[in-house]
């Protein structure tokens, strides 16, 4: 049967493919296709991690005090049957030798199709026997996992004829596992949870492919291997579609392949408006070889370098100097002479680190105003310090600026500045090459320091405003929560003269000023961001050229009245009114 449903969209495009379910949390798994030869030891891993569960069922089951009561022993002896039980066990090895799956994966597809069954029985007593089959699965899992397959990962290449492309399906992503799928071949994203600026969804965006997230119940409506539709322009996931709707989006699929190859025409041209004002267009990256793919789309630099991904999937220690230079520096090295933005690390809200664990992190009671950015730097001055000194070493090879996160305090930016200083005098007493004049710069993204900038500019040396915390802290909406994604507004008056301001005040004391939140790289906001007198983008490269070519056609004198207009207003009608002037001027 076909249904649609609706989220948020946050990467464009179209994807058309075969729904590739990840399970929720509690049987997160890896999912990947094994070998041939692999089979017979992934079933044996899997007998073996049978044993072990009937060996501690036994063990419980002796372990049961004289007076429990009997139906624990009945539970247990339920749950030795069902370990036991053929469409448990012999399906599971069928999905192994016929698809290949690694045993996890088989294991919780299994469950799904036995628990799909399970809620179509009408008496009570046998649906919730569902539970039961959920816990043994579990225990069998948590076996697997103390037996890691020694499988090696190979990704899946679905043909590429037909519609056998994979769509991920999840509850939620994190913005690390989300990282690890930039070396796979999957084709859409559609997630439960998530908003527009979620980091997951920042992730989605910088692959270039279609993502929906925030399309509620999503991954409990969509069932494995289902045919679906990511339309990522407009937040629209249609399952199962009529052969029609299929064939219309199809068409659109190919238009949009189409509109890509125009605008790789505009690659090489100068970035300005009609008026012939320069505009410099960057690039946001997250990963080192990201870098490459930046300077394929015409980027003229770095704008942006969230170094926090590289410090992410470090189970139990963060990256050391050497590494961390090592990853710096082959971004300056891909960069040829354009200059590379490196920003500390920015972990806490919703990009944890595992290691941040230990320190009551998880616990606070609003990560989003806790330990984040720039303030958990601070508080471990050494993993600070080790990523400074990566940084300015690595400058040697190339012009690099340093960027800093969530300011707000002087006492911060100039806590800040005197690190700095201490890391060059340790490379200078070490006889280690750098940049003497690296410039450092601060993220305005939080409202305080947007009201509060001429202490940013008498101190640094550029800004590079984040829209997507600015907007985050002005309107008190967690960008990452779908709740209240529809109050996420980039557009609210509040956000626009916090931005209007911040660019007049750094235009007036001659401090170059950027914008890399995702505004910047929305091309129905460069516009208005043109008119409000932002000569400095930094956007995903895949955002690159669909910008460039709203600048080409723009007229900077004829923005002027319109975005004015835009300012004054704050009623939601004239707002309206203004923005749709500028967007005809
Ligand atoms: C921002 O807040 O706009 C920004 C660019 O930083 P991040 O999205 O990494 O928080
Ligand atoms: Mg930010």
């Amino acid at each position: 049967m076909s249904f649609t449903l609706h989220g948020i969209p946050v990467s464009r495009g179209i994807a058309i493919g075969r729904a590739y379910l990840i399970a929720p949390a509690a049987l997160d798994v890896d999912h990947y296709l094994i070998e041939p030869d692999q089979i017979g030891a992934e079933i044996a891993r899997f007998h073996a991690a049978q044993e072990a569960v009937h060996a501690e069922l036994d063990a419980l089951r002796e372990d049961l005090a004289a007076d429990a009561p009997s139906e624990m022993g009945a539970f247990i002896n339920v749950h030795s049957m069902i370990l036991n039980d053929a469409m448990l066990v012999q399906e599971t090895i069928d999905l192994v030798r016929t698809r290949r799956y690694n045993v996890e994966w088989a294991l919780t597809e299994q469950l799904q199709i036995l628990s799909r069954h399970f809620d179509d029985i009408e008496d009570e007593y046998l649906r919730e026997r569902k539970a039961d089959i959920e816990q043994v699965v579990e225990r069998v899992l948590k076996a697997l996992a103390g037996a890691p397959s020694t499988a090696s990962l190979v990704v899946h290449n679905a043909a590429s004829n037909g519609h056998n492309e994979m769509i991920v399906v999840a509850h939620d992503i994190a913005p690390a596992d989300m990282l690890q799928f930039k070396t796979q071949a999957f084709k859409g994203f559609v997630t439960d949870l998530g908003g527009r600026t979620s980091h997951t969804a920042i992730v989605a965006r910088s692959l270039g492919i279609p993502a929906s997230v925030g399309v509620q119940q999503a991954s409990a409506l969509i069932r494995q291997n289902d045919l679906i539709i990511v339309d990522g322009d407009h937040g629209i996931v249609i399952v199962d579609p009529a052969p029609i709707v299929l064939e219309e989006y199809s068409y659109r699929q190919s238009e949009k392949v189409l509109e890509q190859r125009k605008l790789q025409r505009l690659k090489f041209s100068p970035t300005q408006t009609l008026d012939g004002t320069k505009i410099e267009l960057c690039a946001n990256i997250e990963l080192p070889d990201d870098a490459q793919t930046a300077v394929e789309a015409g980027a003229m630099g770095v704008g942006l370098f969230r170094t926090e991904f590289l410090f992410m999937n470090h189970k139990n220690r963060l990256p050391e100097e050497e590494e961390q230079f090592e990853a710096y520096k082959r971004a300056i090295e891909l960069m040829n002479g354009r200059p590379v933005t490196i920003r500390t690390i920015d972990v806490g809200a919703d990009k944890p680190l595992d290691s941040m664990g230990g320190d009551g992190y998880e616990t606070a009671p609003n990560p989003a105003l806790g330990l984040r950015a720039i303030r958990w730097s601070l508080s471990e001055p050494q993993m600070f310090m080790t990523q400074l000194r990566a940084i300015l070493r690595a400058s040697a090879f190339g012009p690099t600026k340093i960027l800093i996160p969530m300011l707000a305090h002087a006492q911060e930016i100039d806590q800040t500045l005197d690190l700095i200083q201490e890391a060059k005098r340790q490379l200078d007493d070490a006889g280690i090459a750098y940049d003497p004049n690296v410039q450092v710069g601060a993220m305005i993204e939080i409202p305080a320091a947007a009201i509060a900038v001429r202490l940013f500019l008498k101190r640094l040396d550029f800004l590079s405003i984040g829209t997507n915390d600015l907007i985050q802290y002005t309107l008190a909406i967690d960008r990452a929560d779908n709740a209240v994604a529809h109050l996420y507004d980039p557009l609210h008056p509040a956000v626009l003269n916090l931005i209007a301001f911040t660019l007049r005040e750094a235009k007036r004391a001659g401090v170059p000023v950027s914008i890399c939140g995702e505004m910047a790289g929305d091309p129905t906001a460069t516009r208005l961001l043109l008119g409000l007198g932002l000569t400095e983008f930094s956007m995903h490269p895949s955002q690159l050229l669909v910008v460039k070519q709203e600048i080409l056609r723009s007229n900077l004198k004829a923005f002027e009245k319109p975005v004015a207009d835009v300012l004054a207003a704050y009623e939601p009608a004239e707002l309206a009114t203004a923005l749709a002037q500028l967007q005809k001027a």
